[in-house]
């Protein structure tokens, strides 16, 4: 057997790498953490499902690595700090071209009272940042700036060449770097076929005016909840729009509301000639001018 400067090479320090490394890492194995970037980073995928939140409690209790489960509902506010908003719902309305928004296209699917009432928003930066170090704090070594370039996998071990620094050797590696891939790209494992028509943009917002809005809706509309207090998707023809409050219950610390775009581009043709800001309003407001609640 080669000996190896480590045993598990970890290429990404997302949410997943950082949680991989750090199980890992705990339970002994030696392990290395390449990441492209540096924290804290901008990252999506902040709208938590109970699953996923029943996921993390799972590996805590089943890896013994307790700050797993900090991003859980009941554990948050005293472990992962205050810049994380609440998500009671998935709400959904529905906008047509020219006419009032409908009552009747209108959904509030709530995150059941029991056992814990809502779930998270999760600011990924901190988030990410916090999975991290976690890693580190059992042991784990975490390269940042330092991208793969290249694997080359032998009978018995792998070598990474990162984009600075010597070769390194482990007896596995783990691809957690996302839609970018090294592995993915260097075996052909793309299906193209699959592609969907779909283009999006995304960004964080201060001042998003919701909450106003949002209590009206709920009265209006007799909903269980304010719009404002979950994950608020607005579709229209060619698209949606969804809005991440992270502002959104009385200890927030964060004033950021996530929104995002996602366009179908037989509908909605991209428009090189603007920057992604520009189209993002100029959609915006011609939306908002058929449409009575946006
Ligand atoms: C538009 C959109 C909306 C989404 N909304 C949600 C949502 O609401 N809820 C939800 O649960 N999920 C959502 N997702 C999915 C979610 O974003 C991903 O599942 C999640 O972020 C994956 O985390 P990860 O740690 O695997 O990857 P990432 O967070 O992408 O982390 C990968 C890391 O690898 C690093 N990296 C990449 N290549 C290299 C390299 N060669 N060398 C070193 N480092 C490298 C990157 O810098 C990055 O830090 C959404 C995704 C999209 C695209």
């Amino acid at each position: 057997m080669t000996q190896t400067d480590f045993d598990i090479a970890i290429i990404g320090s997302g949410i997943s790498g950082s949680a991989l490394g750090a199980i890992l890492a705990r339970h002994g194995q030696r392990v290395v953490i390449f990441e492209a970037r540096s924290h804290p980073r901008f990252a999506i995928g902040e709208s938590l499902i109970l699953e996923t939140s029943e996921m993390m409690r799972a590996l805590a209790h089943f890896y013994d690595v307790p700050e797993l489960a900090y991003f859980s509902t009941e554990n948050f506010m005293a472990y992962a700090g205050t810049t994380h908003g609440i998500k009671r719902h998935f709400g959904f309305l529905h906008h047509e071209k020219g006419q009032p928004q409908n009552p009747a296209h209108t959904l509030q699917a709530i995150i059941p009272k029991e056992p814990h009432g809502h779930e998270l928003h999760l600011y990924r930066q901190d988030t990410d940042y916090f999975m991290m170090s976690t890693a580190v704090s059992y042991g784990a070594e975490v390269r940042q700036n330092t991208a793969v370039q290249d694997v080359q996998i032998h009978e018995d071990h792998v070598t990474i060449f990162p984009a600075k620094g010597e070769p390194v050797t482990a007896k596995y590696v783990v691809d957690a770097g996302g839609f970018r891939s090294v592995l993915a790209q260097k075996f052909g494992e793309r299906d193209f076929n699959l592609q969907t028509h779909s283009r999006g943009m995304f960004t964080h917002m201060i001042n998003v005016p919701g909450h106003a809005r949002a209590n009206q809706i709920q009265s209006d509309y007799d909903l269980p909840f304010p719009m404002a207090e979950g994950t608020l998707h607005h579709i229209f023809e060619g698209g949606w729009l969804w809005v991440i409050p992270f502002d959104n219950h009385a200890e927030s610390t964060n004033p950021l509301c996530s929104v995002g775009l996602l366009l179908d581009p037989r509908i909605h043709p991209p428009r090189p000639d603007l920057s992604p800001e520009e189209e993002f309003f100029q959609l915006y407001s011609a939306v908002s001018q058929h449409c009575q609640t946006v």
